[in-house]
Order: structure tokens, then C-alpha cells, then sequence
């Protein structure tokens, strides 16, 4: 029998828990991000109503509409995980909590410019941790550079580093990369702790990486509707 949205999660934080302490961490310190994308919003609803309080979206016209159908729910935070273009940057910001896929001088300006008299907006780096130039995220060598920007920006916070494992390469090997530039980065910026990877797929070596933020999916959601 199918099992339940509620099964699911339990199944998950169970999973996430063993992870945490095979890596002798406390699972207390991860941050489980619910993907709902290609979903309606009332599966948040559901998720919501089950305790979950952070979810995220990955194309941003869904995430802003999501947002406004969702009943009230004010502390849940809304993370925007996808690759993000300049000029939706001023809706992500306003329906955003946090923005995972900061990776470039441009897109920080946006989001500065979108973010006059509003809160502070925390934002991952996003690195790309393929060999590919032209996927999401900046190029490690690169990353440090950017945080420095990034945090002449009044109203954006860097918070850290987020990745992609590359499909076809050991999970582990691309997020020790991570956890390098995450430490790249606080040499300078020391207050950018936190580490945004882990997937349906490979959140255990996410984990044993250091991730603080894992984006799960399908094994929270189920398989996901075709996209509309
Ligand atoms: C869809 C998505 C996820 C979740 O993927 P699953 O494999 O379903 O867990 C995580 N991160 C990003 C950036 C995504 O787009």
C-alpha cells in the first residue's frame, strides 16, 4: 500500500536522524526543507498542518503563485532553491524567507534593489560543482569574490554555501568541494555557517558533509505530477 504524506516524513526524519548520527552530529542542527515544486499548494497546506515549516520552490512564477494560494501560515518559511533570473528577482524577494541560488554579481544587485525597507534576506552562494559552465552557481574559485559583494549588500545576509552533486560523481567527493568553499568563505565572512545540499538521493553524504539545510523532495512528496 501507498504510503502516507505523514508516513513519508516520519520515514525521512527517521532517515535523516541516523544520518546525523552516524556522522556524530545532532540531527537538531538540520534543517529539513519540504520541495513541493510541480505540487498544488494545498499539499503544502497538508505538510503545514503535519508540522513542517520550511519549504522550498524551484521556478519562480510557481513559487510567488504557490505562495499567495497558500492559507495563512506565518511561520513557514518559503526557500527558493532554483536557478533564479534577474528579472524575477523582486517578486522571489518579496515571497522569499531565503534564496539558495544567489550566484552572481548581477542577481545580488537585483535582489538588493528589490529589497529597500524590507527585512534583512538571507542567501546561500550557490557553487557550481560540475565541470559544465553554463549550470547554476558560480565556479568555486570564484565564490569567495562574490560573498564579498554579496556582503556590501545592506539587505542581503550570505548564510553559506549550497550545491548540486553532479550526476554521475561520487555524492561525497562534489560536497567535500562545498564544504571547502563554505570555508573559503568564512575566513572572510565568518558568520556564513550554513550548508545547503542533500537531496531525495543523497542527503546521508550531504550529512556526513556538513550540510545544515537538506532539499527533499520525492521522498517527502512522493514522485512528482508532470510539469505543467
Ligand atoms: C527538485 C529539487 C530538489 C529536491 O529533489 P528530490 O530529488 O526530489 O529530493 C532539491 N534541490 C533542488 C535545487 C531542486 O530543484
Amino acid at each position: 500500500m501507498e504510503a502516507t504524506l505523514a508516513e513519508r516524513l516520519a520515514s525521512i526524519d527517521a532517515r535523516i536522524a541516523d544520518a546525523a548520527r552516524d556522522a556524530a552530529r545532532d540531527p537538531a542542527t538540520i534543517c529539513r526543507i519540504a520541495v513541493t515544486k510541480f505540487h498544488p499548494a494545498r499539499l503544502v497546506d497538508d505538510l503545514y498542518s503535519l508540522g513542517v515549516r520550511d519549504v522550498g520552490e524551484s521556478r519562480a512564477q510557481e513559487f510567488v503563485d504557490k505562495r499567495g494560494q497558500v492559507a495563512a501560515a506565518p511561520d513557514l518559511r518559503w526557500h527558493f532553491v532554483g536557478q533564479l533570473q534577474t528579472n524575477k528577482a523582486r517578486v522571489v524577494r518579496e515571497a522569499a524567507s531565503v534564496v539558495h541560488s544567489l550566484d552572481r554579481v548581477r542577481l545580488a544587485n537585483a535582489l538588493e534593489a528589490a529589497g529597500e525597507g524590507a527585512d534583512p534576506l538571507d542567501v546561500f552562494l550557490q557553487v557550481n560543482l560540475t565541470d559544465d559552465p553554463g549550470r547554476g552557481g558560480v565556479a568555486p574559485e570564484e565564490v569567495t569574490a562574490l560573498a564579498d559583494h554579496v556582503a556590501t549588500c545592506a539587505t542581503l545576509r550570505v548564510r553559506g554555501v549550497m550545491g548540486v552533486a553532479p550526476l554521475g560523481e561520487e555524492p561525497a567527493r562534489a560536497f567535500a568541494r562545498l564544504a571547502a568553499c563554505g570555508a573559503d568563505v568564512r575566513t572572510v565572512h565568518p558568520g556564513a555557517t550554513w550548508m545547503s545540499a542533500g537531496m531525495t538521493g543523497d542527503f546521508a553524504e550531504a550529512i556526513a558533509a556538513g550540510a545544515t539545510h537538506l532539499r527533499i523532495g520525492t521522498a517527502i512528496t512522493g514522485p512528482r505530477p508532470a510539469r505543467g
